[in-house]
């Protein structure tokens, strides 16, 4: 007798679901039933949903919070794509093998290789469908953390929800908020998941699922137990997730044995104002010249390295300090290149007003002071690094480049100056259950769950021990379409 088919045989009768984390038996009768059942209407549960749609599969999306769109809508917007129209217009030369290489050069060989090329090859595509079929545009192509060349498409994120979530309701998929799903449910005849226990609007019912559930219930970053658990020393950071990230796609994978991993590279992502509430206090004006200090006044890392990384570094030095330094110049670029974060932060500065989180001077040593730190050695800081800039090597922490080594780096040398307080932030978790390159998830022995599927923030394999920018809201919305696929195509 197969493993799981011997716990649900022996527990399911006996067990109350809140105790045991056991498989919990599937009634005898449903209250409804679907082909594929969808938990978490973020970008990966609407991707998953259009599948449905393509496939002639009946869905249902069941969505805790009483708006759809979790992270995804509150994101950045940067997607990662390779291989572009929009970079083509630009001269820029990437491919599918060059993305999959930064993939696993950023993730330092942690992440799964076959996941990875499942992501890129899928995210192309989706890409393809939205831009030219759901009519969503990107605003701007950027450079960005972990890339050799710009890869960053920004898009209006509620655009790409709003487009999902019509094609799929128009398509016959059903969507349904304020529906919190609670356990998974098995089928021990069948040996395999076959629904979803799920309290809705006051009322507890059977969901099933005749082909497949697809776990997209984010991440869990406003779990402050698992949190506890899996990043111990991220649990006072500032969280700026969807208000639904509280881990229970992945607990309720784990009550079938599912394999957690990368929960040991959970970073913030640095850049951050001292009090953020929206991604629209993220700056990322480190990727287009600004150095970062720390107390001293002095230097402390390679600015261009993944902005994830430089949040565990910056929260290493003294007390937890630090700031960025650029200049006008710098400002105006970032303002270009990121019209959601720099272009949003820094532009009451064009309309003659200095926003609070940020000092300005008319000189290095005047914003310095400003900032309660020495003006002497920040403007020996700047001096240094101009000088670096100048001979093409920084022999200190090795910035080749504005972002991962590439772009010409640039003198801080045009007035005014800035100086700015910047921390890190948790917008996501970025770690999970483990899945196959068709999204089915994975059990500890490394066997698949029968019918169970995973995708999105809940789920490891792709970053690895760190993040490319933009990787993530895309992998949620590509492994959504993979995991009804497979389930569209399963015999
Ligand atoms: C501020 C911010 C900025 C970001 N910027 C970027 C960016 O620019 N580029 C990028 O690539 N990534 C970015 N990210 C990360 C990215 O947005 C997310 O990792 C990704 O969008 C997650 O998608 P998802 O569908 O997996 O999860 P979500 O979008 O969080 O959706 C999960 C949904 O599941 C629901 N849910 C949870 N539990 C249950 C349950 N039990 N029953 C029913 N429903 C449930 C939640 O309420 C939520 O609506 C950002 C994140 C944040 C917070």
């Amino acid at each position: 007798m197969k493993r799981r088919a011997f716990l649900g045989l022996g527990a399911a009768a006996a067990v109350s679901p809140a105790v045991f984390a056991v498989p919990v038996n599937r009634p005898q009768k449903f209250d409804e039933s679907y082909d594929v059942v969808i938990v978490g209407a973020g970008g990966a549960g609407l991707a998953a949903a259009t599948e449905a749609v393509k496939n002639k599969l009946s869905a249902i999306v069941l969505e805790k919070e009483s708006v759809v769109g979790g992270s995804s809508l509150i994101c950045g917007g940067q997607w990662a794509v390779g291989g572009t129209q929009e970079q083509e217009k630009r001269r820029i030369k990437d491919s599918e093998e060059l993305f999959i290489k930064d993939m696993m050069t950023t993730g330092q060989n942690q992440n799964d290789l076959d996941v990875v090329k499942a992501y890129v090859r899928e995210t192309k595509a989706l890409y393809e469908w939205m831009t030219k079929d759901l009519g969503v545009k990107p605003i701007s192509v950027t450079l960005s953390g972990g890339m050799s060349v710009p890869r960053a498409h920004t898009f209006k994120p509620a655009e790409v929800i709003n487009a999902l979530r019509k094609f799929a309701v128009d398509g016959g998929a059903k969507v349904v908020t304020r529906a919190k799903a609670e356990r998974l449910l098995w089928d021990h005849e069948r040996n395999c998941i076959a629904g979803v226990r799920v309290s809705r609007r006051g009322t507890m019912v059977n969901i099933e699922a005749k082909k497949g559930v697809v776990l997209a219930a984010g991440g869990f970053s406003r779990n402050p137990k698992m949190l506890k658990k899996y990043a111990p020393l991220l649990e006072n950071a500032a969280v700026i997730t969807g208000l639904g990230t509280q881990g229970e796609g992945i607990l309720m994978a784990q009550a079938y044995g599912a394999d957690m991993i990368d929960t040991n590279y959970i970073k913030a992502s640095y850049g951050f104002t001292l009090k953020p509430s929206t991604i629209k206090d993220m700056a990322l004006t480190q990727f287009k010249g600004a150095i970062v200090i720390n107390k001293t006044g002095r230097r402390f890392m390679d600015e261009s390295i993944s902005y994830k990384t430089q949040a565990d570094i910056a929260f290493a030095q003294p007390e937890g300090k630090s700031w960025m330094v650029f200049d006008d110049n710098i400002r105006k670029t970032a303002m270009k290149m990121d019209p959601m974060q720099d272009g949003i932060l820094w532009k009451s500065i064009d309309e003659g007003k200095c926003p609070p989180y940020v000092f300005m001077g008319g000189t290095i040593e005047e914003a310095a002071q400003k900032a309660g730190l020495d003006p002497k050695v920040v403007a020996e800081t700047v001096k240094k690094y101009n000088s670096y800039v100048d001979a093409g090597k920084d022999p200190e922490f090795g910035r080749a480049g504005l972002a991962s080594g590439q772009g010409k780096l640039v003198r801080i040398e045009k007035a005014p100056f800035f100086i700015f307080p910047s921390v890190g932030a948790m917008i996501g978790t970025y770690c999970g259950v483990r899945i196959t390159p068709k999204a089915e998830v994975v059990d500890v022995f490394g066997e698949t769950i029968p019918h169970l599927y995973a995708a999105g923030e809940m789920t490891g394999g792709v970053h690895g021990a760190s993040y490319m920018t933009g990787t993530a809201f895309s992998k949620a919305m590509s492994f959504g379409r993979i995991a009804v696929r497979a389930i569209s195509q399963r015999k």
